[in-house]
């Protein structure tokens, strides 16, 4: 898929073909002027945006072209899951350096359409402008039961908290990555969680579903912080156990090669794209929870009317550093240039 041999028409052409043409619910796809949803009776639908700009989210020095198309599908689905919805389909809005490469491209589609096909979340429009660093943009729509969402305003207190899978394992990858120390198996599985995350997008509608939730948010920016926004939207407090946190598998050997907390990873790290929620406090346990939900679940603590975040270890409040480790959520450095 070289630009320069196939001009704009032919670009996008060779994007419809790759794309697929009939998608339930989309009347029409790319290949017009708009693309046209048929929503169903009952449902509302939501929409998501994030973009992925070389030289402030990544830099080609050390991405793979197929996992950036990956991310850039994954981590809006992070977000239309943590609304609860189920996604209907996305819109890619492509900035394209003049010397873009047809393989880098190829590639870069080939991560995004297998996601898009795994996730029933098909590619229907875009744009396509020249720019000087490459942009991939993704918008991606979802439908949810009418007034069901997942609001982040949605915390009572008296709710247990739960989280999806494990934490800290992507900030750990990325810090591997950085100082180039990936060498056993267990650093490569941390790497990956960085460079091709696994939201469990399907899990929100899922709660949904089962009325199982009261409000979600996806832990992007790191729990700790994550879960600042929800206390705040809900105009309620948290008491979080610390030894209940789900340490990513390698995380502790990990960090202690590279001289950091885990804990810290796992409450500020971010980007491990995982599922937080608060549940009434009548929930099933977590390993109910975990075979409904066909997803790892853990109970990490409770919502309080104070409206404090406190953390607890052995039933005594501490103070773990978790404002130290802002800084892994900076652009990437280019220390080697
Ligand atoms: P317009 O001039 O109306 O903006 P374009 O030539 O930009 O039309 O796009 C033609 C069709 O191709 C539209 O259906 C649009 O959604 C689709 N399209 C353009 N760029 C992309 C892209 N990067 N990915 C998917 N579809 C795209
Ligand atoms: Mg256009």
């Amino acid at each position: 898929m070289d630009p320069r041999e196939l001009g704009e028409f032919g670009l996008i052409e060779a994007i419809r073909r790759r794309a697929g043409r009939r998608h339930p619910q989309w009347r029409v796809a790319i290949g017009d002027d708009a693309a046209v949803l048929t929503p169903r009776s009952g449902e509302e639908l939501v929409f998501t945006t994030d973009a992925l700009v070389e030289d402030v989210h990544f830099r080609w020095r050390t991405t793979d072209a197929r996992l950036l198309g990956h991310k850039a599908l994954a981590v809006n689905l992070s977000d239309v899951g943590a609304m609860g919805a189920r996604p209907l389909g996305f819109l890619l809005t492509l900035g394209l350096p003049a010397n873009v490469g047809g393989e880098r491209l190829d590639a870069f589609f080939s991560g995004l359409l297998a996601l898009a096909r795994a996730s029933h979340c098909p590619l229907v429009g875009g744009d396509i402008t020249r720019s000087r660093e490459f942009i991939a943009s993704v918008t991606a729509i979802g439908a949810v039961t009418r007034g069901r969402a997942l609001l982040r305003s949605g915390a009572r207190a008296g709710d247990r908290l739960f989280v999806t899978g494990e934490l800290g394992g992507a900030a750990a990858g990325l810090l591997l990555l950085e100082r180039g120390r990936v060498t056993t198996a267990a650093e490569s599985a941390l790497a990956r969680r960085q460079t091709a995350p696994r939201p469990p997008f399907a899990v929100g509608a899922r709660l949904v579903h089962l009325r199982l939730a009261h409000a979600a948010i996806d832990v992007s920016d790191g729990l700790a912080q994550d879960l600042g926004h929800v206390l705040r939207e809900s105009g309620v407090g948290a008491r979080v156990e610390l030894e209940k946190l789900p340490l990513a598998r390698g995380l502790t050997r990990a960090a202690a090669r590279l001289r950091v907390d885990p804990l810290a990873l796992a409450l500020g790290g971010g980007e491990d794209y995982e599922l937080l929620f608060a549940a009434p406090r009548a929930s099933p346990s977590a390993a109910v929870l975990t075979r409904r939900l066909q997803c790892r679940v853990t109970e990490i603590g409770a919502v309080t009317a104070r409206h404090r975040l406190v953390f607890t270890r052995a039933g005594r409040a501490v103070e773990p550093d978790v404002r130290g480790f802002q800084h892994f959520k900076a652009p990437p450095r280019d220390s080697e240039k």
